[in-house]
């Protein structure tokens, strides 16, 4: 087997299996051995009943005792219970709607059982653990690889393939420049990829890791580092009037600008000044207004002839964007062309759009990734600025800039709580502006955590909100009922709403797999205010703003990271109105309810980042966090920011050795770019 085979030669990689592993953005063999374990199951040796940690995943052997099923014959979600020994205590399994396993067990046969021990009321008790007949070839001992999958997959697949694949480790050879290896004591590429897959002990693990991460981030490194400063700088910045002036149209504004824009308008004012292009990361909480400042940079450019672009992630926001600013330049008495490129557009109306994109040299243009296709042409682009830039690859935004014909301005707007010192590393030499405080007439939403006893009484609430005029998000994890997960879905929630409310309330439903055109009519249904209670997965996360939405509220909101119920949160209090957030808690774990009361406690994203950061603490051994901020294979920006600040100094270093301007013939450096460009590809979260 060879490294550059596709995985399509395994065993057991079908047809069926062989997109899935794609999604993975697993195509050879190489990406399959790349493709590492989240975190392992510790299946060594098995504990006592007794003395097992409670709340941690272990490994027990017990003999069944007894067997019997809890509730009402008619209940297809009938309870099985379990009751088994060792020589030590007893445990009581649990499975709900068990019926189907009821026969599995047999009192008096000894079994292996692999799950989490709770106490409940100082009885112990298992729920839903894997269980093998003692001996049974599926009963496995060791250090298991957990792995992030997707749909369809399982992670005895993804086990039986490693094993497949492992005889091909041999091929893989060191890469890094020997003064790295030595400096940093890093173990060889094969021996990492062996451990990482196949441990036997926990030290050769950390040994592996740490080279894999090292690797990771040195790769990310010179790949943003190469992009800023290995393109070419033939392009000169576009200059600026000193006099140009939006002060005008700033004095007519319905609302003043609160110190932190002010502040941030400033800046940005004195980066059009230097002879340098500007490259500004505007950071600031979500609703604390950072589109206006997108909008005014947007048209003092259109007031001195030149184009601009906004991207946004979505279409729905990019939609807003266009209404919004449609309705400023209104406001202001402006004459500027607006022109909306998105993926949802007929071919009639992509074809006007690209059309007016290369006459009108002063306009305002506001899409999604559409905007960086090959199709899109643009005169005098001297502006790009992307929106909500945790959604999108570096690369998008440096395609986007590379549309214009000059070196153009660069604006980078984000709501993610990064910490100062790591927005440094990551974003490179963007100058940051922190807009810190919401407009002054916002009241903070007022949160609660409750159960779902408190459903009804929740519907109750959006109903009286929804009678003084407001507005109402509910979110749910899925988009359709799925019989393993017991999560609230959009489609059967909106039906049971509907029934609720009978015709007292309008209804709207809204996912990700409905088509675009469809999307953007039920966004433009509840923006007018036609929908009054939108029923909806996350799709709604990023930039949607409906000032008069006054709740959100959030189903199974423990399965969701503090960071994204922030955003969700952040959808509303947008208007002068009081604003509510419901966290609909449906888990009974202590460590649920604990965080999301820092969330409840809480309505400023840096403390609930930095809040969860200390909950999850720096992973322990066998759990890798995930921060969510960036999708690295292997890497935490958090945990292993340290590391990062390192390989960030090893980077510099190592693309000035390989000498810029002969970059291209070197290959390791290559091979590096590659992969980098890769890993920013699809990394939509950088
Ligand atoms: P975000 O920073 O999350 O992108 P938005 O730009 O969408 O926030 O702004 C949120 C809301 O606050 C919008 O309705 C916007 O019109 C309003 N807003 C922005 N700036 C101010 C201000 N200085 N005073 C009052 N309202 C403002
Ligand atoms: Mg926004």
């Amino acid at each position: 087997m060879n490294l550059q085979d596709s995985v399509a030669s395994l065993k057991g990689v079908g047809k069926k299996r062989l997109p899935l592993l794609e999604k993975l953005h697993i195509e050879t063999i190489e990406d399959l051995l790349r493709f590492f374990p989240r975190r392992y199951e510790d299946r060594r040796q098995a504990v006592p009943i007794m003395t097992a940690p409670i709340g941690k995943e272990v490994l027990i052997i017990g003999t069944v005792m007894s067997k019997q099923m809890v509730g009402s014959p008619y209940n297809r979600r009938r309870l099985l219970k379990v009751q088994i020994e060792d020589n030590t205590g007893s445990l009581e399994l649990l499975f709900f709607n068990g019926k189907f396993l009821e026969s599995y067990f047999k009192a008096g046969e000894k079994m292996t059982f692999f799950g989490k021990i709770t106490l409940n009321n100082g009885r112990r008790q298992m729920a839903h653990p894997e269980f093998h007949k003692l001996g049974d070839a599926k009963d496995v001992r060791g250090l298991l690889p957990v792995y992030p999958l997707t749909e369809g997959l399982t992670q005895a697949n993804l086990r039986a393939w490693q094993q497949q694949a492992r005889g091909a480790i041999g091929q893989i050879t060191e890469w890094l420049p020997l003064e790295l290896v030595e400096t940093h004591h890093l173990c060889s590429p094969a021996y990492a990829i062996e451990q990482i897959h196949f441990p036997q002990e926990e030290r050769p693990v950390l040994e592996s890791r740490y080279r894999l991460i090292f690797e990771e981030l040195l790769i990310l490194q010179t790949g943003l580092f190469y992009m800023k400063h290995g393109a070419s700088d033939v392009k000169k910045g576009v200059r600026f009037a000193k006099e140009a002036d939006v002060e005008p149209f700033l004095s007519s504004f319905p609302f003043q600008l609160t110190a932190g824009q002010a502040r941030c308008w400033h800046e940005i004012e004195r980066d059009l000044e230097s002879a340098r292009p500007m490259n500004r990361l505007i950071q600031g909480d979500v609703g604390s207004g950072k589109t206006i400042l997108a909008f005014l940079i947007m048209a003092k450019f259109a007031h001195e002839g030149y184009q601009t672009a906004i991207m946004a992630p979505t279409e729905v926001l990019a939609r807003q964007h266009y209404e919004t600013f449609q309705e400023w330049i209104a406001m202001f008495e402006l004459d500027f062309p607006v022109i909306l490129l998105t993926g949802s557009l007929t071919a009639k109306e992509k074809r006007e759009a690209y059309a007016r994109m290369e006459t009108e040299q002063n306009a305002m243009i506001i899409g999604t990734h559409a905007l960086i296709q090959e199709k899109a042409l643009y005169q005098k682009l001297a502006l790009v600025v992307t929106d909500e830039q945790h959604r999108f690859g570096v690369r998008q935004r440096e395609t986007l800039a590379d549309k214009s014909s000059r070196l153009p301005h660069v604006l980078v707007m984000s709501a993610t709580p990064i910490p100062r010192t790591l927005a440094i590393i990551l974003y490179g030499d963007l100058d940051i502006s922190v807009v810190d405080e919401l407009p002054a007439e916002r009241l903070p939403v007022k949160n609660c955590v409750v159960g779902p006893k408190m459903r009804e009484k929740s519907w109750n609430f959006i109903l009286d909100e929804v009678q003084k005029g407001h507005q109402a998000y509910i979110i749910c994890p899925l988009v359709e009922a799925n019989e393993e997960l017991e999560l609230q879905d959009v489609t059967s929630y909106v039906k049971k709403l509907e029934q609720y409310y009978g015709d007292r309330i309008s209804v709207g439903l809204l996912h990700g797999k409905m088509r675009p055109a469809e999307k953007n009519k039920v966004m433009e249904a509840f923006v007018t205010g036609e929908i009054q209670v939108l029923v909806s997965t996350t799709v709604v996360e990023v930039g949607v703003n409906v000032p008069n939405a006054t709740v959100m509220m959030i189903e199974d909101a423990q399965r969701f990271g503090l960071a994204q119920l922030h955003q969700l949160r952040g959808r509303v209090g947008r208007g002068n109105a009081q604003s509510y957030c419901i966290l609909m808690n449906s888990s009974n774990g202590k460590n649920a309810k604990e965080r999301l009361n820092i969330l409840a406690g809480s309505n400023d994203g840096f403390y609930i980042a930095s809040e969860d950061l200390k909950m999850r603490g720096p992973g322990d051994f066998f759990g890798v966090r995930q921060s969510g901020l960036m999708e690295f294979k292997i890497a935490d920006v958090f945990s292993d920011a340290d590391m990062l600040s390192i390989a960030s100094e090893e980077a510099k270093e190592y693309v000035v050795k390989c000498n810029l301007n002969d970059c291209e013939k070197d290959m390791r450096l290559e091979t590096t770019l590659k992969n980098a460009y890769k890993m920013t590809e699809y990394n939509t979260n950088i």
